[in-house]
């Protein structure tokens, strides 16, 4: 019999969230209301941060945080370029710059150094990516921050049950976006959430989320609402729905046995790749500040040890029936921004080197101990089969 596809994710649903959602179906009410307030509830007391404000992404929930601080044309905004298109898609919606610094080959993360390097008059934000869920150094970016009155925006979309120093990632910066996207740790299809400080700045992302309304449209139509209202600002139209919070209290109720899930699973890769000549050790032993909520898994292969690149693993692994992924493609080498910034890849080596080759393994709670014992099987035979 053949064996089945092992495929690259596959999202945690069940009756949990299936209970919820039909709550908010039979109630009536399915945009956002009574339960979008509850999850933005349960994600503040998750990661123990002053406030949050839930959105329909966490690309819109970075597109709120900086239009809210007023970042805008002119301004320069520092980031790293191996991450998705939506870090720097929110920095081009605002008019600002983004202006890309390498990462450290160790972890993929942004390189404060870099960062260093990197700062001018014109820089107004410094946005860390936590690559693959681990994350950055937020403490050196902090000083940085500090010594150059700029604000911190994470792009968390990775890293939601991650922390650093005994504190969660949410709790630490200005500003922190997470995703619910249909393959990150906590999914609700889609939706995002943005944590922050201070409440002032929370109800004018909160506002800029809903058309730049005055009130929320759920008070409105509430028992004694009132119809009237005010546009006093351009807003957009990123609000979370009710459904949507629905799914994401049902599925934090699971985050954290699925994130241990996640890290046995890692922990059983770690093991079995160690002692192997043709893998680099890439995000796999840890400063004991971190907890790593295994988001991804890399598998950075040492190309001058085998006699096939990337491609040719990945096709591999395909046809012995596992699905792969690689993150990220580096923001230089997409054509909108290579033809925009003439952004030059020999300026970011470290990234280049990872990028050529990372392959993302499957890593998620509905993998049973038998479909990793393949994955490891295949990645061994494939490598040893091409060994210099
Ligand atoms: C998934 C992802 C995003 C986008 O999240 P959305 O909720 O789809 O907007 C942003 N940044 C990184 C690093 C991501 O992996």
């Amino acid at each position: 019999m053949p064996l089945s596809h092992i495929t690259f994710h596959r999202p945690d649903f069940g009756m949990e969230e299936l209970q919820l959602v039909e709550e908010v179906l039979k109630s009536g009410w399915v945009t956002s209301g009574p339960k979008v307030r509850e999850f933005e509830e349960a994600i503040k007391d998750y990661v123990n941060c002053p406030c949050t404000v839930a959105l329909n992404s966490c690309t819109a929930a970075m597109h709120v945080a900086l239009a809210g601080w007023g970042v805008g044309p002119g301004d320069e905004v520092i980031t790293t370029p191996f991450t998705f298109c939506a870090t720097v898609e929110a920095i081009e919606y605002v008019g600002a710059t983004p202006v890309l610094a390498d990462i450290d080959p160790l972890t993929g993360n942004i390189d404060p150094e870099c960062v260093r390097e990197k700062l001018s008059e014109r820089t107004k934000v410094i946005i860390p990516v936590h690559y693959a869920g681990l994350p950055c150094e937020l403490g050196k970016l902090g000083d940085i921050a500090k010594a150059n009155n700029l604000k911190i925006l994470e792009d968390a979309a990775l890293a939601l049950g991650s922390s650093l120093n005994g504190r969660r990632i949410g709790a630490h910066s200005d500003a922190v976006a997470f995703s619910f996207y249909a393959t990150k740790n906590l999914s609700t299809g889609e939706g995002g959430m943005l944590a922050c400080q201070d409440e002032a700045f929370a109800d004018k992302c909160r506002r800029l989320s809903l058309h730049g309304m005055n009130r929320d449209a759920w008070k409105r139509y509430g028992a004694g609402g009132k119809w009237y209202y005010e546009i006093c600002e351009l807003g957009f139209k990123y609000n979370l729905t009710d459904i949507a919070a629905a799914m994401g209290i049902a599925q934090l109720g699971k985050l954290e046995r699925a994130n241990d899930r996640r890290r046995e699973i890692a922990a059983a890769y770690i093991a079995a790749f160690r002692k192997i000549p043709f893998i680099n050790p890439f995000q796999w032993d840890l400063s004991n500040e971190v907890v790593h909520n295994r988001h991804l898994f890399p598998l950075v292969l040492k190309l001058d040890a085998l006699s096939i690149d990337r491609e040719r693993f990945i096709e591999q692994l395909g046809e012995a029936g596992i699905g792969t992924s690689v993150h990220y493609i580096p923001i230089y080498r997409h054509p909108y921004y290579r033809d925009r910034y003439n952004f030059d890849s020999g300026e970011y080596p470290n990234t280049e080197s990872i990028y050529s080759a990372v392959i993302s393994l499957p890593i998620y709670p509905a993998l049973d101990d038998e479909d990793v014992q393949r994955v490891i099987e295949a990645v061994k035979r494939i490598g040893f089969m091409h060994q210099k």
